[in-house]
């Protein structure tokens, strides 16, 4: 990846079902690369054991992510398995007016939405090789109980009925691989004619 920030950032929505590795991605996306920033979503629901307010999420009660919609704050937000989660707006505009190409980890609602808002983002799914190693992974995670494994299972097919809306997929089989892949994908946005406009304008000068 070029780490220079030479044309415009790209909004990058990264969706895909609840244990399909899209957390581990980003994180790795983000501390290998100067020129990607992950955008940190408010949510209504508690933290889970190791969450930090702030860097997982921006934890807030229910009233009080009612009050961040009612004020506009949010690009998008979402009820997702009983709880809110919503992009804040101001951190991304900052972000991608200064170069940055930000990513939103975000389900798929919230993806649909966000292409109403943002028509030139670049939405990405990243799916499973199979829906048993979504069972394993969330198994192995051991921060949910089966129930709630079990309900994430159902949502996930949900989504993946969603998937052909996007613009890419990319399959989590092997980490190393499915990052080159996003990667590939963030450094191909910043070739788009969308975000060169200002360079084609300055050749015809
Ligand atoms: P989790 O509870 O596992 O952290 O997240 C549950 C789901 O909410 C995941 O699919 C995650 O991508 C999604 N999510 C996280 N942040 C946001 C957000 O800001 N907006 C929307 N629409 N979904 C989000």
């Amino acid at each position: 990846m070029n780490n220079k920030i030479s044309n415009k950032g790209s909004l990058i929505v990264v969706s895909g079902p609840s244990g399909v590795g899209k957390g581990t991605i980003c994180g790795k996306l983000i501390e290998k690369y100067d020129n990607v920033k992950v955008s940190v979503s408010a949510t209504s629901r508690s933290p889970r054991v190791g969450e930090t307010d702030g860097v997982s999420y921006f934890f807030k009660t229910r009233d009080e992510f009612v009050s961040m919609i009612n004020s506009g704050e949010l690009i998008e937000y979402n009820e997702y398995n009983g709880n809110f989660y919503g992009t804040p707006k101001a951190y991304v505009e900052e972000q991608l007016k200064l170069g940055y190409d930000v990513i939103l980890e975000i389900d798929v609602n919230g993806a649909m939405n966000v292409k109403k808002v943002y028509p030139e983002a670049v939405l990405v799914f990243i799916a499973p090789p199979t829906m048993e190693t979504i069972r394993e992974r969330l198994i192995g995670r051991g921060t949910e109980n089966i129930e709630t494994i079990e309900q994430r299972i159902e949502i996930a097919k949900k989504e993946i009925l969603i998937a052909p809306q996007y613009d890419y997929i990319v399959i989590n089989n092997d980490l190393d691989m499915a990052i080159k892949d996003v990667v590939m994908l963030i450094d191909a946005a910043r070739l788009r004619v969308c975000n060169n406009k200002e360079f084609i304008e300055n050749l015809l000068k």
